[in-house]
């Protein structure tokens, strides 16, 4: 990555992103893959120039259309937990936002199928991935909680937006051995679950307790 705009500078700097790199291993997360695509991926490139310079503190931002960027916390603990455990070759990303996250994932598997249901954030982020060079990501607008049929099963699901209720239907796309990383709950009640598909069923874990952007059915 020689293009400026992507090695960052001040606020944006090799030295800022190795604090946020910091924070994220004080706060737990240990998986050293994460850590270094985190730090080598410009998170600015995917906010407003307004907002680059807050890029690499551990805060949610706004990124348009009443939807933020992850938190890098979250971003990474999502990843990391989706990676504990065989390699992932399909994977289903619900809820594109900016990109950052699939940005993050993309060179960590074989391929991503990513679900947004706003088609201005959609578009943006496909250019962003597409500057960073990026090719093993599908793209695709619209209502990501009944996956992505004809691409299923997945080894791997992410969803970055909170459902009431796990939907079934992406359990259903979740192939054997698969995992499925998902906020659930209503607003101030959320947790991050993981659940695995085994031979004998689906086991379900508590992750953390979590603050997303609600998931919404149907396309806006
Ligand atoms: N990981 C993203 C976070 C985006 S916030 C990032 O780093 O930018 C969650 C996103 O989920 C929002 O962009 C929102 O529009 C989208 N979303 C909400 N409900 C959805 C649904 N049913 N299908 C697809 N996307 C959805």
């Amino acid at each position: 990555m020689t293009d400026p705009r992507f090695s960052g500078i001040g606020m944006t700097s090799a030295r800022t992103r190795d604090r946020l790199i910091q924070r994220l291993r004080d706060q737990g997360i240990t998986n050293l893959t994460v850590l270094d695509r985190i730090r080598n991926l410009p998170r600015h490139i995917f906010m407003d120039e307004a907002l680059a310079s807050r890029a690499y503190e551990d805060i949610a931002l706004p990124i348009g259309f009443g939807q933020t960027i992850s938190q890098p916390y979250i971003v990474a603990r999502m990843t990391e937990a989706l990676l504990n455990g065989p390699a992932l070759k399909q994977v289903l990303e619900v809820g594109t936002g900016c990109g950052y996250q699939t940005a993050v994932l993309a060179p960590l598997v074989e391929r991503i199928y990513t679900i947004e249901r706003i088609e201005g954030l959609q578009k943006r982020a496909r250019l962003r991935l597409k500057e960073l060079g990026i090719r093993n990501v599908r793209f695709k607008v619209g209502d990501g909680s009944i996956g992505w049929r004809t691409q299923a099963p997945f080894d791997g699901i992410l969803v970055a937006a909170a459902p009431l209720v796990v939907p079934e239907e992406l359990i259903a796309q979740l192939a054997v051995g698969g995992r499925l990383i998902v906020p659930a709950g209503p607003e101030g009640k959320q947790q991050l679950l993981c659940l695995v598909r085994g031979e004998q069923g689906i086991e379900r874990r508590v992750l953390a307790e979590v603050s997303f952007v609600p998931l919404v059915g149907g396309v806006g």
